[in-house]
């Protein structure tokens, strides 16, 4: 196999299709074989995976992908791309290329299809950087049984879901996305191994979609998330308590849960805000306050 994605054959493959890097589609060209290597690798689970990759280019991870698993779907956007990829993919017929919108997509649809087949199915990609957030929780939200999901996006957006309790990175898109999966860096890459060069760093995360929890009202407690973190500055009495439009509800809440109600939402982890949530429910239902 030669791979896609070295600096001569990109380019040669540009040149040869008369392509360049359209930037409203966020293409940025993986140039270095090691890491579509070890995206595809992380990703691919069994012997049984089917992956699914969101926006292949010309075929740099695609490859890697067809490589190691049994089977491989790629949506493209872009119009000009299905015909080169047939000429770069042709030593492979068990991959399938097509021309869409991943956002206009039915995922939940796809995934149940080949779950029943008996297919792990994965999703990986080097996102268009563009629309990372919106692909992600389309995935999320979709509550499709997808085994993992394995993306490059920009290091400054991995460092938020990522991020820890008490860290400048820590906010409510942090809480909701470590509520909805585990999350795990796979590797930290520099913008030189990609073409054109971007003007930022990225990572790899990896994504385990959890179990639901149908104690919660997911769009409730989100909500909730987000009204504590809204001005940063504010603890979370006042934040919390404008949520509630009652300062004082807030305060008991609070104290039942043995949070200090002079702290920021960044202080507190997500078992704690889920406590929050959980008083405050139980109190709404019973009327006790
Ligand atoms: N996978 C290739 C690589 O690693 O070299 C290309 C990655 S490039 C960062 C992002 C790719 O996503 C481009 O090919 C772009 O055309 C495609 N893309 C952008 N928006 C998309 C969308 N909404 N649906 C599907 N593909 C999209």
């Amino acid at each position: 196999m030669r791979p896609i994605a070295t600096p001569s054959y990109t380019k040669e493959i540009l040149e040869r299709y008369d392509l360049y890097a359209k930037k409203g589609f966020g293409q940025n060209f993986l140039i270095e074989p090691g890491i579509v290597d070890k995206i595809a690798r992380n990703a691919v689970v069994s012997d049984h995976t089917l992956a699914i990759e969101i926006g292949p280019g010309i075929g740099a991870l695609t490859q890697y992908l067809c490589e190691y698993a049994k089977k491989v779907i790629a949506f493209e956007i872009d119009e000009r791309l299905p015909e080169v990829l047939k000429d770069t993919l042709q030593a492979y017929d068990h991959v399938e290329i097509i021309q869409k919108d991943f956002l206009q997509i039915d995922i939940q649809e796809l995934v149940e299809r080949y779950k029943k087949e008996g297919y792990d199915v994965v999703v990986a990609a080097n996102l268009p950087y563009y629309i990372t957030t919106p692909i992600l929780f389309k995935l999320f939200s979709s509550k499709a049984a997808v085994d993992s999901i394995t993306v490059m996006m920009q290091k400054e957006v991995a460092d938020r879901f990522s991020a820890q309790k008490n860290t400048k990175d820590y906010n409510a898109l942090t809480v909701i996305t470590q509520y909805l999966c585990d999350v795990r860096t796979v590797a930290k890459v520099p913008k030189n191994v990609f073409l054109p060069k971007p003007k930022v760093d990225s990572t790899v995360l990896q994504f385990h979609i959890k179990e639901v929890n149908s104690k919660v009202d997911e769009q409730a407690f989100f909500e909730m998330v987000k009204a504590c973190f809204r001005q940063r500055r504010k603890t979370l009495l006042n934040n919390y308590g404008e949520y509630l439009k009652d300062k004082e509800k807030a305060r008991i809440i609070l104290e039942k849960g043995n949070i200090d109600a002079g702290l920021r939402a960044e202080s507190l982890s997500l078992d704690e805000f889920l406590h929050v949530y959980e008083i405050q429910t139980t109190y709404e239902k019973e009327n006790i306050l």
